[in-house]
């Protein structure tokens, strides 16, 4: 890999941060003095980022953020890519570094296993028997990629997930492994699945994407949703697809969000039938967002809509 190659690191960290602002300011400006594109969370928890850059400036931001004492033992998962994933630098202060909802006690979690002891499980035993493969993301993740026979909770966000757990209630005394795409999602559905009566809760260390890295082409079935512009990022070399358009029912993985405004679901569309809804996911959509630019070329000219009328 040369300097000039583009990488994009993923990574977080549960630890006390006294004065998130500070940090946020101070790390928002190092960043941007780098030149650096990304997304970084900062919270009273820890942090949580997304970032993207050429090899040798993500180089100096991984140097950097190591030398703080806190951040010594942090994990970088990285991914070459082509094209700049991002468009902005933002560090944001938020109340939860992945928003949950609920207290967990991060001391508590699930045990984190290597990708070497779930491939080795899925070569010696049963998934959906002798072990569960839990699914902690979203509906539209796992459509368009998943570990083989995982079973997931079909929410729309993570707030989603301590309601939904009712759902798997029943195997509450299986050997359960957590999954999602970096770990950190992991770290608190394991802990309140362990506070909640789930026995014996495991995670997959540092996730999807550093399973990818030891072992693609094993057990990982699709591709696997990215928050970026990306959408999808591969994990197997034969770039395999296992989801369709929700359109026309064409093998297809391409993701977006329905251009409705009222709608904006995030889902799986061709390019024929994103170019022919015009990026909506429903002829509804369609007829709404047409209202929608309308309203908004007259709003422009400080003209507006009542019923039938343009004023
Ligand atoms: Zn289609
Ligand atoms: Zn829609």
């Amino acid at each position: 890999m040369k300097d000039k190659d583009l990488i994009v690191i993923l990574f977080y960290k549960f630890v006390k941060i006294s004065d998130p602002e500070k940090f946020v300011k101070e790390h928002l400006k190092f960043c941007k003095k780098l030149g650096l594109l990304g997304r970084v969370l900062v919270s009273k928890e820890g942090i949580n980022g997304t970032v993207s850059g050429t090899k040798e400036k993500i180089e100096k931001y991984k140097d950097n953020l190591k030398k703080d004492e806190m951040f010594s033992d942090i994990v970088f998962k990285e991914n070459s890519i082509i094209e700049m994933p991002f468009t902005k630098m933002k560090v944001k202060k938020r109340g939860e570094i992945v928003t949950f909802g609920e207290e967990v006690n991060l001391e508590n979690t699930g045990e984190h296993i290597h990708p070497k002891i779930l491939k080795r499980m899925y070569e010696n035993e049963k998934p959906g028997e002798d072990f569960i493969i839990l699914d902690a993301r979203n509906d539209y993740e796992y459509k368009v990629g998943k570990f083989k026979d995982a079973i997931h909770l079909n929410i729309k966000n993570f707030r989603e997930f301590p309601k939904a757990l009712e759902k798997i209630e029943h195997l509450k005394n299986k050997r359960i492994v957590t999954y999602c795409t970096g770990g950190i999602r992991c770290e608190k559905a394991s802990a309140y699945m362990k506070e909640n009566g789930f026995k014996n809760v495991m995670q997959l260390k540092d996730g999807i994407i550093n399973y990818g890295k030891n072992f693609p082409d094993t057990y990982w079935e699709g591709k696997c949703f990215v928050f970026d512009k990306r959408l999808v990022s591969e994990i197997n070399s034969k770039g395999d697809t296992i989801s369709n358009c929700e359109v026309c029912t064409k093998p297809c993985d391409l993701c977006r969000n329905c251009r409705n405004l009222n709608c904006d679901r995030l889902f799986i569309s061709c390019l024929n039938c994103q170019k022919e809804l015009n990026g909506c996911c429903s002829k509804d959509c369609l007829v709404e967002f047409g209202k929608q630019c309308t309203e908004k070329a007259l709003r422009k000219q400080g003209r507006r809509i009542e019923g039938l009328k343009i004023y």
